[in-house]
C-alpha cells in the first residue's frame, strides 16, 4: 500500500504506534509526498499530457466530491456538514455548498442552521491562527459559559493540504487559492458531492463496518493521540 500525500507528516504517522496498525500490521507501507511523485515521473521521462485518461480503479478510486474538498481549508467541514444535515434531517440537504467555511481567512466563523438549531462553527489553518480558537475555548471554560463553537476545523498548514509540506515548493496565497479553486470545481463536476452518497462507502458499512459510529468503524477509522516531545536536533 503506497499513499501520495500533500503532508510530510504521513511518512511519521504510517509507523506511529499500534493504532495505526488496526488490521495487526502496519496499514500503509511507503508515504511518498506529491513533490516526490512529481520527481519521480519527471525522471522517468513521462509525459503526463500525451497519456489518455483513465478511470480509477474500484473499489478505493471512487470518490465524492466531498472527499476532493479536504484538501481545502475549510472543506473537511463542509463535507461533513453535508452528511450531517442528512443525517439529522433524514432528507436530501436542499443545498451542499456552504461559503462560510471557505476562503483563505485565518479563522472563519458562522452560524449555520441544522434542523432548527443554531450550530456554531469555526475553521481554523496555520497553527498561528489555531491559538484565538484555543483561547477562546479556554476563556469560555473559565467563565462557565457554553463553548463558543460547536464544531471546530483544524488544519495545520495555511490553507489546509493545499498548501502542504510535501507540496511542490513556493506555495503562495495565489497559489492556495487557485489549488482550492480547482478542488471545488471538481467537486462540482463529480458524480456525488456527498459521502453518504457514494455507493462504494454504502456498500462498506452495509457489509463491513455496519453503521456510522458502530464499534468495529470506531475501532479501524479512529485513533488515539498522546503528547510528544518537539523534535529535538
Ligand atoms: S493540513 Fe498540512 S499537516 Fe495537515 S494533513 Fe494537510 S498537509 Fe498534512
Amino acid at each position: 500500500m503506497v499513499s501520495v500525500m500533500p503532508c510530510t507528516a504521513k511518512k511519521y504517522e504510517i509507523q506511529r504506534n499500534d493504532d495505526m496498525k488496526s488490521s495487526g500490521y502496519q496499514d500503509v507501507d511507503v508515504s511518498i509526498t506529491t513533490r516526490e511523485l512529481a520527481r519521480m515521473i519527471k525522471q522517468a521521462g513521462i509525459d503526463m499530457q500525451s497519456i489518455p485518461e483513465e478511470q480509477p480503479d474500484h473499489i478505493l478510486g471512487a470518490y465524492s466530491g466531498a472527499g476532493t474538498i479536504f484538501g481545502a481549508t475549510g472543506g473537511v467541514m463542509e463535507a461533513a456538514i453535508r452528511t450531517a444535515l442528512k443525517l439529522v434531517t433524514g432528507t436530501t440537504p436542499p443545498r451542499v455548498d456552504f461559503e462560510v467555511t471557505r476562503g483563505l481567512k485565518g479563522v472563519k466563523e458562522g452560524v449555520l442552521e441544522v434542523a432548527g438549531k443554531q450550530v456554531r462553527i469555526a475553521v481554523a489553518h496555520g497553527l498561528g491562527n489555531v491559538e484565538y480558537v484555543i483561547n477562546k475555548v479556554r476563556e469560555a471554560k473559565q467563565k462557565g459559559l457554553p463553548p463558543p463553537w460547536h464544531f471546530i476545523e483544524v488544519m495545520a498548514c495555511p490553507g489546509g493540504c493545499v498548501g502542504g509540506g510535501g507540496q511542490p515548493y513556493g506555495v503562495t496565497d495565489e497559489l492556495r487559492i487557485a489549488r482550492a479553486k480547482g478542488l471545488y470545481q471538481e467537486d462540482v463536476a463529480g458524480l456525488w458531492r456527498c459521502s453518504h452518497d457514494n455507493p462504494y462507502i454504502q456498500k462498506l458499512y452495509d457489509e463491513y463496518l455496519g453503521k456510522p459510529l458502530s464499534e468495529k468503524s470506531h475501532h479501524l477509522l479512529h485513533t488515539h493521540y498522546t503528547p510528544r516531545p518537539k523534535y529535538q536536533r
